[in-house]
């Protein structure tokens, strides 16, 4: 067993959330790379329908992985909106294996999408950590950020037009005055 673990192509490592599961060698897309496992869990079974944890894994409407159990190294694998592997649910198997769906880099973090629900519940409520919304945010933030200097800048501009707009009324009203003064005092000094 421990020579069948040192082949496994990946390792649990520190990710940005916490723990997650990494590559330790190229995995081709389409392979297998771990089953996520634990014990079955009935619905019709009042004590198993109490469980609750972060690791359950819903087959169908009756059976449920408990994958909380420490042996599960699949459960270390986070959620991607963008992910590198699949969930591979085999409900009449009752067994879930994890496929990479792209060609994964030793190093790369391994994950897959958790599904709608779960995101709901759980990532949602505290902002998705996953690198394509990580992404996202950053876009938004620097449109926001060019939307505000956009904006500032048009602001300037405008200021700049009225100040030589105000600059232009001001002085033909100067030369008007100096006009009517000089022609008055003109006029009185003819008077
Ligand atoms: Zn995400």
């Amino acid at each position: 067993m421990p020579a069948i673990s040192s082949n496994k192509p990946y390792r649990v490592g520190r990710s940005k959330t916490g723990l997650g599961l990494f590559a330790t060698k190229p995995i081709k897309k389409g392979t297998r790379i771990i089953r996520y496992f634990g014990p079955i869990l009935d619905s019709r079974i009042p004590a198993h329908d109490e469980i609750e944890n972060k690791y359950l894994f819903e087959l169908n409407g009756r059976w449920t992985i408990d994958g909380s159990v420490r042996k599960n190294l699949a459960r270390y694998i986070n959620h991607s909106c963008r992910p590198n592997a699949e969930s591979d649910v085999r409900p009449r198997e009752r067994k879930v294996f994890i496929r990479a769906i792209k060609n994964i880099e030793p190093g790369d973090e391994i994950n897959y999408d958790y599904g709608t629900d779960y995101f709901k519940a759980y990532l949602k409520p505290i902002g998705c950590k996953c690198d394509s919304c990580e992404k996202k945010r950053k876009k938004l933030r620097a449109e926001a950020r060019a939307q505000r200097t956009k904006a500032k800048a048009r602001a300037e501009r405008k200021a700049a037009k009225a100040g030589a707009k105000s600059a232009k009324k001001k002085a033909p009203k100067k030369n008007q005055l100096n006009g009517h003064a000089v022609a008055k005092t003109n006029g009185r000094a003819r008077a």
